[in-house]
């Protein structure tokens, strides 16, 4: 993952698809506490932002000039959704939904619970669930097979991180920021305990703060 000469490097699809190196400068902005906490960076908060402005003009290619109902899965998507929404320059209506799946646990826990559900009526509209990460695909099956109970136009799904080697069920997001491996990561909407969300990258904590008795 870590290149000495060109700085971090990660795969992350290319716009056709074609999964490709991307070079990073670290970022001249200080270092946030919590970095301390990391092991590794997987995602900086430039290519983040960088991603994620091309999401935007890939979601609007696709949709053309089409109204969006946008259902974030809160609340590990919260802080993509608000950038990805701005990157997006269709018509969007915003619902959000709460699934919890994980729990103080680095690991899914069977079946994931809906929380708190949709106030929108979606009936015909076209739908754009964005979630932060695709891990066992559980979540998102759920979450796809409830909305089309409900008779949207169209349902399509946007994930910032994809664990495609983790999936229990078989599912594929339309849209996907970075392919990452399997590894439990944290920051930019991302919790551990509710903690790390506020960090302005992705990467990995430290081992020994992973399970700590005291957050459990
Ligand atoms: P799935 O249902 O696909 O297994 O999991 C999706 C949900 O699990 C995500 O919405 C996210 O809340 C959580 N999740 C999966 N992998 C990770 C991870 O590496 N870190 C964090 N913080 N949450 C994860
Ligand atoms: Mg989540």
């Amino acid at each position: 993952m870590l290149d000495a000469k060109r700085g971090l490097v990660l795969r992350a699809p290319g716009p056709n698809g074609f999964v490709r190196d991307l070079d990073m400068a670290r970022s001249s902005t200080p270092l946030h506490p919590a970095h301390a906490d990391l092991e590794s960076i997987l995602v900086t908060e430039q290519a983040i932002k960088r991603r994620t402005r091309r999401l935007g003009t890939e979601i609007h290619e696709t949709y053309g000039d089409e109204e969006i109902t946008v259902i974030a899965i809160i609340n590990g998507a919260l802080l993509f959704t608000a950038d990805l929404l701005r990157a997006i320059s269709n018509p969007v209506r915003l619902d959000c939904i709460r699934i919890s799946s994980y729990r103080n646990e680095t690991r899914s826990l069977g079946r994931p619970q809906l929380l708190h559900s949709l106030t929108l009526d979606v009936t015909n509209r076209h739908v754009l669930l964005i979630d932060d990460i695709l891990d066992t695909g559980k979540t998102l099956s759920m979450v796809v097979d409830l909305i089309h109970q409900l008779n949207p136009a169209s349902i399509k799904t946007c994930v910032l991180l994809d664990k495609k080697g983790r999936r229990e069920v078989p599912f594929d997001a339309d849209f996907v920021g970075f392919e990452i491996p399997d590894k439990f990561v944290v920051g930019y909407g991302l919790d551990f305990a509710e903690r790390y969300r506020n960090l302005p990258c992705i990467g990995v904590l430290k081992p020994h703060l992973q399970n700590p008795p005291e957050w459990a």
